[in-house]
């Protein structure tokens, strides 16, 4: 087994799988336009493991041969550093608001690898599982999704009181060899992914929800697994007028487990509903780290973005134009603040392995979350009321009324068509539905923010504060 080069993962996904889009089942998603913009961004994060500018960001050595770094465990210090430069790399080279690419999707796998002790209490298998499907990914890199999400329901009842009881996915059957599963997960980028890891969604894990305590590796081309995808936002959608809907669309996918068989060896654990609650309450540890990561290059996004717009425009000669642009400065500095605090002040595991502090990231994570559409709703002010009558690329192209066009849209030096870019990319991160989908997964793909501030809760030092507090009350 080797690392994967671009175009031998685009081979990878002619597989079979099976693929539904408006409707039409696509026989190979190589070839439909709805995913090829997502599979080339894949593709190319692929080639860049062979690049000398990126190797030692996105591979390690391992004797004389490299593995991918986004699944290496974080055995020391300078491996959380790496891992920053890794989701960094990647976002600066192929795009700062793409979310879904494999390097935090195997966080709640470091999970199950820590805590051997717990899972060898159960069944031994579950623990080598765990190390057999990292060391494999580390030599593959294959892209692996992530599946936590089931469709739920009535959301005031438990899984196990569901009118349909396949509202939450669930062990039906265990055999000799393994496990059959019945049920859905959503899954961002499953249909261009190779495999999901699916495991337990937000929940009460008390011993009736036990058939649905189960977490495995699927590939994506499972027998009985139906891929039902959303809508695409950018099928003939031009470059020009929706920059980033056009090449970054990353389709979001209902995931239908219609009696799948799992085999042991890729059982992470089943009907366990201990080892869904571990997994769930430290399931973004690692994952946290990326998600900040992305946070913070989208805001990098936000002020380069304004900044443009108030150049070309002159309003940057404007003081609260300025202010407004740097309270987006101190939305990207916080977050640059968060992920360093918890890289510097970073805490190691019972076993050993290390993670960014937990405090200050889930802090972090919950300050993204919150503050993402204030973020967006500042370049909206800056960006003004252009975007409504911002003219697409045909009509540019249109030699009668080019000349209106290239008259009124230009501002003193600068062309109408470099003012409309602008334009154009400040829609795609307010208003286009590609913005309303990053401002939904803003606030709902790393758990919805209730859930991040439990985890805060969670991870934060209580006694501490308590302690004090009472000194001073004299308690
Ligand atoms: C763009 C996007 C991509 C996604 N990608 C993935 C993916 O790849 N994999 C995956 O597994 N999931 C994914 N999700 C799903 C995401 O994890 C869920 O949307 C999220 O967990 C919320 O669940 P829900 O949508 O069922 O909302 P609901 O559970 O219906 O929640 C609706 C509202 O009720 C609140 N609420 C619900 N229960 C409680 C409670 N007990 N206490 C307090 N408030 C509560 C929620 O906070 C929310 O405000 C994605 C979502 C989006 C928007």
């Amino acid at each position: 087994m080797t690392l994967m080069t671009g175009n031998e993962y685009r081979e990878s996904l002619r597989d079979g799988r099976k693929v539904w889009i408006d409707g039409e089942r696509v026989e190979d998603v190589t070839a439909h336009p709805a995913f090829t913009g997502m599979i080339d961004a894949m593709a190319r994060i692929y080639d860049m493991q062979f690049e000398d500018a990126f190797r030692d960001a996105l591979t390690f050595e391992d004797g004389d041969v490299r593995r991918g770094r986004f699944y290496k465990l974080p055995e020391t210090r300078e491996d959380l550093v790496m891992r920053r430069h890794m989701t960094h790399a990647v976002l600066t080279e192929v795009c700062p608001v793409m979310d879904r690419f494999g390097d935090e999707t195997v966080s709640p796998l470091f999970v199950m690898y820590d805590r051997k002790d717990l899972l060898d209490q159960y069944d031994e298998r579950y623990h080598r599982n765990v190390a057999r499907w990292i060391d494999k990914l580390q030599q593959t890199n294959l892209f692996m999704t992530s599946g936590n999400t089931d469709m739920k329901g009535d959301r005031s009842r438990q899984p196990y009181q569901q009118q349909d009881p396949d509202h939450y996915l669930r062990v039906v059957e265990e055999r000799a060899d393994g496990i059959v599963v019945r049920g859905a997960k959503y899954e961002t980028g499953a249909s261009y992914a190779h495999v999901a890891f699916v495991k337990p969604t937000v929940g009460a894990w008390v011993v009736e929800n036990t058939d649905y305590a189960v977490a495995f590796i699927v590939p994506m081309n499972a027998p009985g697994l139906r891929h039902i995808c959303r809508s695409p936002l950018g099928l003939g959608v031009d470059p020009f007028d929706r920059p980033l809907t056009a090449r970054f669309d990353e389709i979001d996918t209902l995931l239908v487990f219609d009696d799948v068989f799992i085999p042991w060896e890729d059982v992470v654990f089943s009907r366990k509903p201990d080892l869904a609650r571990l997994i769930r309450t430290d399931l973004t540890r690692w994952a946290a780290q990326g998600f900040l990561l992305r946070s913070f290059a989208k805001a990098d996004t936000l002020v380069g973005t304004a900044l443009l717009a108030a150049e070309q425009t002159r309003t940057i000669t404007i003081p609260q134009v300025k202010q407004r642009i740097a309270e987006l400065m101190v939305f990207r500095e916080t977050l640059n603040s968060f992920i360093l605090a918890a890289e510097a002040a970073a805490q190691q595991t019972d076993t050993g392995l290390w993670m960014p502090n937990q405090a200050i990231q889930n802090a972090g994570r919950v300050y993204a979350s919150t503050n993402y559409n204030q973020a967006v709703h500042n370049l909206r002010d800056i960006i003004g009321g252009s975007p409504v009558v911002v003219p697409s690329r045909k009509s540019f192209a249109n030699e009668e009324i080019r000349g209106d066009i290239e008259k009124y849209f230009r501002v003193g030096d600068v062309p109408a068509e470099d003012r409309i870019r602008v334009v154009n990319l400040a829609v795609e991160l307010t208003s286009s539905a590609f913005a309303g989908r990053a401002q939904a997964y803003q606030i709902f793909a790393e758990s919805p923010i209730f859930a991040q501030s439990m985890a805060l809760y969670e991870s934060y030092d209580r006694q501490g504060s308590v302690k004090r507090a009472a000194r001073l009350a004299n308690l």
